[in-house]
């Protein structure tokens, strides 16, 4: 993810060129062809993509889009793959690649206000935020992968939601416009955010609180050293893999298993006295005897059972065919159907 591809600009028209590929040429928009996906994911899995552009403005990403739109191509919109399994077939069509960042926009600050580009870090934009006192995102310090990507996502965490703090995103749309929408105009819940079929986040303008740098940077200091402890960081990985489970009352799972897995606050009567109980997915799969648990360079990590890591020389198979464990085990052990967090693309072979 750190190295920039190198861009292999095609000038001429030729034979084995893609209508896409032509029409990107002739609109000056550089684009490789066959770029290893493996390279921009935090998994360091992903085989080739037909197509990958990394647009250098705001524009030119809806040029991309507009484009692809009309040639028919399909369209993945990347940040930095913190939270992408890509299969080891790679992407058949066109992999818009945002999260490296455009050629001159940044971070600005304004008032309380700060306006970034989708493809600058997380973290980047935090930092900033928090040495001109300005407070309200830093719980998400520490989060990997680009502010677009964190949009799409609703990234969070300790109880905020980066969609609680937008005032507006601007997104490139497949019909070529660029489009500004209020933060209260996109509905968005964990871990998703309705953004309109198609589109890439390319612009964001955060609402901020006036603090104090010192104790803004404590907090996230604080978060940081907590991740640090929780994760395992020294292996490539893709944050959590599923999504903590959401019981509702009525919901037909195994409580008595539950119970004695996890505790009585996870008894049938629990979740009807409080309308609906959050089933931690590291507990359940833990709790199933898959921590630890290897396939082929993948294993579901023993220093947290909701994360899984590359050990060296995993295939996206290999993450897949865990996921596909945990599932399978978690279900039949506890009825619970856990949904992936990470985001599945690409051919898996
Ligand atoms: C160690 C670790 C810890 C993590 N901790 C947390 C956590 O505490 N809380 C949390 O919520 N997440 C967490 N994550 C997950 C991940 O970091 C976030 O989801 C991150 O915000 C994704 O950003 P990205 O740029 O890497 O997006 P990508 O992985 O590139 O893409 C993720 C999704 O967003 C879409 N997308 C990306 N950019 C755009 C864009 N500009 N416009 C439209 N769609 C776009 C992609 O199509 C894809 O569907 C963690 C991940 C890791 C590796």
């Amino acid at each position: 993810m750190g190295d920039r591809p190198r861009h292999r600009q095609q000038t001429r028209r030729g034979e084995g060129l893609s209508p896409l590929t032509e029409r990107l040429v002739e609109e000056a928009i550089p684009v490789l062809t066959g770029e290893p996906l493996a390279a921009h994911t935090g998994l360091r899995v992903g085989g080739p993509a037909d197509l990958l552009v990394r647009p250098r403005t705001a524009a030119e990403t809806a040029r991309t889009l507009l484009s692809a739109a009309e040639e028919g191509a399909t369209v993945l919109v990347m940040g930095r793959g913190t939270n992408l399994l890509v299969g080891d077939g790679g992407f058949r069509g066109l992999v818009l690649l945002v999260g490296e960042g455009f050629e001159e926009d940044g971070v600005r600050l304004h008032g309380t206000s700060c306006t970034t580009a989708a493809g600058v870090r997380l973290h980047e934009l935090i930092e900033r935020a928090a040495d001109s006192g300005l407070s309200g995102l830093e719980e998400l310090y520490g989060i990997p992968g680009s502010v677009g990507g964190a949009l799409a996502m609703n990234a969070g965490a300790y109880g905020v939601e980066i969609w609680s703090r937008v005032e507006w995103v601007e997104l490139a749309l497949p019909s070529g416009e660029l489009r500004r929408c209020r933060g209260s105009d996109i509905a968005h819940g964990y871990r998703r955010a309705d953004l309109p079929a198609g589109s890439a986040v390319v612009r964001a303008e955060f609402c901020l609180a006036d603090g104090d740098p010192r104790e803004i940077k404590g907090r996230a200091r604080e978060r940081l050293a907590d991740r640090k402890a929780k994760h395992p960081l020294e292996f490539p990985n893709c944050g959590s893999v599923f999504k903590n489970f959401c019981a509702v009352p009525g919901a037909d799972l195994d409580y008595e298993r539950l119970v004695s897995a996890l505790g009585e606050g996870y008894s049938r009567r629990a979740l009807e006295m409080n309308g609906s109980l959050t089933l931690p997915a590291w507990r359940l799969v833990d709790a199933c005897g898959l921590t630890g648990e290897k396939l082929g360079g993948a294993q579901i990590s023993t220093k947290h059972s909701n994360f899984m890591v590359n050990l060296g020389g995993a295939r996206a198979a290999d993450f897949a065919g865990l996921i596909e464990l945990a599932r399978r085990r978690v279900f039949e052990t506890f009825g619970v159907r856990l949904e992936t967090e990470v985001r599945l693309t690409g051919e898996f072979l």
